[in-house]
């Protein structure tokens, strides 16, 4: 969450002597390490991983010498940079993803935000096109949004990119591997989002996940300007006392067993078939109706 000003802090003492001694006995190193301990707001990190300051699809707001938290858990960041990447092949030639903060190199507290503790939180800045010309364009900031998609300062240059951010939490809410427990998000934004979907005849299965993880959190701004994402601890972490810090869709209670398992080198693209690929709205009498 982008919101509670704190100052910079690192773990605690003990947390971060298991942290520095990470390759031990505790927390082993490799592949299947435990990485998330704790809670989102009262966590630590070890083995983090470091998100790349651009990759082909994304650009971090603020890198690391400009105060940027870039670390993380493999799961969290595959799931940043792979759904990027689905989101540019489904709808090419657009701008990158921007994203912001993930974690302190071994957790706890950071400025700007009151979780993002323990590697298994990030914020993404919504897609946005130019409000004169409607092409993509990259974000620029943290610009808040109404409930059609305008931006709430009228000096903006940009509107919300609907159909990108639909597709950046479609890619989320269907890999479950990524184990995604929330996209905190406006709920005006939400039903925009969710109602582009069901107008463009995406698969209902992903759009009923998405209105489950799709959340405003009643303690914290409404986020009309990012997404924070949220991911499941691993199950190895779980038992080892990492807690997930919100409640699993159906298809996870399924999937967790799966959350440990090594990152796929090749990405799923089936949903670039055709019945899949962004298309016109359908005439209304042949859109999908909603599956309940
Ligand atoms: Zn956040």
């Amino acid at each position: 969450m982008q919101h509670t000003l704190r100052r910079t802090a690192v773990a605690s003492p003990v947390l971060a002597l298991l942290a520095g001694g990470g390759c031990a006995v505790l927390w082993p190193c490799g592949e299947g390490a435990r990485q998330s301990i704790g809670a989102p707001s009262h966590g630590a990190l070890v083995n983090a991983v470091r998100v790349p300051e651009r990759s082909a699809n994304t650009r971090l707001f603020r890198s690391e010498s400009e105060g940027g938290q870039i670390h993380t858990t493999r799961t969290l960041r595959d799931a940043v940079l792979e759904s990027a990447q689905r989101v540019a092949r489904v709808a090419p030639g657009g701008a990158p993803l921007v994203v912001g903060d993930f974690s302190a190199p071994f957790g706890g507290r950071i400025e700007r935000h009151r979780s993002h503790r323990n590697g298994r939180d990030v914020d993404l800045l919504f897609f946005a096109v130019d409000r004169e010309t409607g092409r993509s364009v990259p974000a620029t900031g943290f610009v808040r949004y109404d409930r059609d998609g305008n931006p709430r300062d009228r000096e903006a240059t940009v509107r919300m990119d609907v159909e990108r951010n639909w597709l950046l939490v479609e890619s989320l809410v269907r890999e479950e591997r990524y184990g995604v427990l929330w996209v905190f998000c406006a709920d005006w934004l939400k039903q925009r989002l969710v109602s582009w979907a069901r107008e463009h005849g995406r698969d209902p299965r992903w759009i009923e996940r998405a209105e489950r993880v799709l959340h405003q959190p009643g303690d914290a701004a409404p986020h009309d300007d990012h997404f924070h994402v949220r991911v499941a601890c691993t199950t190895e972490e779980r038992s080892s006392g990492c807690l997930d810090g919100g409640p699993h869709g159906w298809w996870l209670s399924r999937a967790l067993p799966k959350l440990d398992a090594a990152p796929q080198d090749d990405l799923d693209f089936s949903w670039e078939s055709p019945e899949r690929t962004l298309a016109p709205s359908p005439p209304a009498a042949t859109r999908p109706r909603r599956r309940r």
